[in-house]
């Protein structure tokens, strides 16, 4: 076959970007190189619908044990009773939560999409906000942590089936026990969507939903910093509560109704190659050098978050307990999306956010969102906080200034030469 010289040349250059600048996508991480070794492998040519053990297709023998070492290792790592590693992203296990515990038109309550919610928490533009009918909590515009008065208020008025709890720009840890509390008194289940601090919590860092919350969800590649995909764990199994039938007319276990809800429900077969990669970066993730970098993670969150507020910037809620912050740009007069291309001109990579109870619209939003997983996984620490800061600083004070954006530029190369990525011998 001829080679693709096109796309590998698009590869190099993709390649060459994220070498070269400030990744600060706070959903975003590196992966190792075995663990793209493993997303790119034999794997993806295989066929395996169904379960290890259980499967539709011949010659599942070994994919079988690959996804069944991936089950082990995502039960070991989260200290969970049972997992489901096939979904294949965040959205995708937290569709498979909805079809197995819900009916359409059953009511749901979630974070705000604007107060740093995700869209498959009930957003009008999403499969969940479609099919279910959505409510939702937001933050407090005074502290900027979730208001836990107002969850509650809504959960007695509207009686939702299922209360959602995480968010993708949140930078507090949640009170599990009271939202189970509340769930209890209205009949709900809780579902975690760990998403973003997944890492954190598996390695302690933050407060464990399993104890609480009836389902957890979470993707595998922020600061878990596997591949790209989703995962659905159980703390402890349990029967379903409104006595949900099978297509087969059986009321089973929550695992069960889980597993038929990924495939057949929403998947077909399973992404065998990723869940080979997923092994790889859980078997990661429960190592000594992992906590050594999750710990960073954390470190260098809050030294970025102090830089920040010490250079007047506006953080929403203050600080960050985990590895990311939603900054409010109202006070340096500029725009999310102003911000967003400045920076990028300058090669430092963050994205435009809406803020809580923000008066500008998604497209242009008030706020950025950061995060510190990629670039700790560069080798950075707690001085390079200021450092990058203090490049940020300097590209929004002066956003159309390309004598400033060059030198910043030039700055972000030197800084990210000497943590190189894929040379990196911490990667390999
Ligand atoms: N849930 C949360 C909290 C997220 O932040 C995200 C992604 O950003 C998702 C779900 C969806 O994950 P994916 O992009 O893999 O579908």
């Amino acid at each position: 076959m001829k080679r693709d010289k096109l796309i590998f040349k698009l590869l190099d250059e993709e390649q060459q970007r994220q070498e070269e600048g400030i990744e600060l996508i706070a959903s975003e991480n590196f992966v190792s190189k075995q663990v793209m070794e493993a997303a790119g492998s034999v794997a993806t040519n295989k066929y395996a619908e169904g379960l290890p053990g259980k499967r539709y297709y011949g010659g599942c023998e070994i994919v079988d044990e690959i996804e069944t070492i991936a089950i082990d290792r995502a039960k070991q790592l989260f200290n969970a009773e049972w997992a489901n590693v096939q979904p294949h992203s965040g959205a995708q296990a937290n569709a498979a939560v909805m079809l197995a515990v819900l009916q359409p038109g059953d009511k749901i309550l979630g974070f705000d999409l604007s107060h740093g919610g995700h869209l498959t928490h009930g957003s009008a533009v999403n499969f969940s906000g479609k099919l279910y009918q959505p409510h939702f909590y937001g933050v407090k515009k005074d502290t900027g942590y979730v208001d836990y008065e107002q969850l509650k208020e809504v959960a007695l008025r509207e009686k939702p089936k299922l209360i959602i709890c995480g968010a993708s720009a949140y930078s507090r840890d949640w009170d599990y026990e009271f939202i189970r509390a509340v769930a209890d008194e209205v009949g709900a289940l809780v579902l975690a969507d760990i998403s973003h601090p997944a890492g954190l919590i598996a390695r302690g860092l933050l407060t464990d939903p399993l104890p609480h919350c009836h389902i957890v969800t979470t993707t595998t590649h922020k600061t878990l910093r596997g591949p790209r995909g989703g995962l659905i764990l159980l703390g402890k199994d349990f029967e379903n509560p409104w006595g949900l039938k099978t297509p087969k007319g059986e009321v089973r276990m929550m695992s069960a109704l889980l597993d038929m809800a990924v495939f057949p429900g929403t998947q077909g077969g399973p992404l065998e190659h990723i869940i080979a990669a997923k092994a790889i970066a859980f078997g990661e993730a429960l190592s000594d050098s992992y906590m050594k970098y999750i710990l960073q993670v954390k470190v260098n969150g809050a030294a970025m978050a102090k830089a920040f507020v010490e250079r007047g910037y506006d953080i929403i809620s203050g600080g960050t307990d985990n590895h990311l912050m939603l900054i409010d740009l109202r006070n340096k007069n500029i725009s999310g999306k102003a911000a967003e291309k400045a920076l990028v001109s300058a090669d430092i990579t963050a994205n435009k956010n809406m803020v809580p109870y923000d008066d500008k619209s998604p497209f242009v939003t008030s706020g950025i969102r950061v995060g510190t997983a990629a670039i700790t996984t560069r080798g950075l620490k707690e001085k390079h906080m200021d450092t990058i800061v203090e490049l940020i600083d300097m590209v929004i004070n002066d956003p159309e200034n390309e004598t400033v954006l060059k030198k910043v530029r030039k700055r972000v190369h030197k800084l990210m030469e000497d943590h190189p990525l894929y040379r990196d011998k911490h990667l390999g």
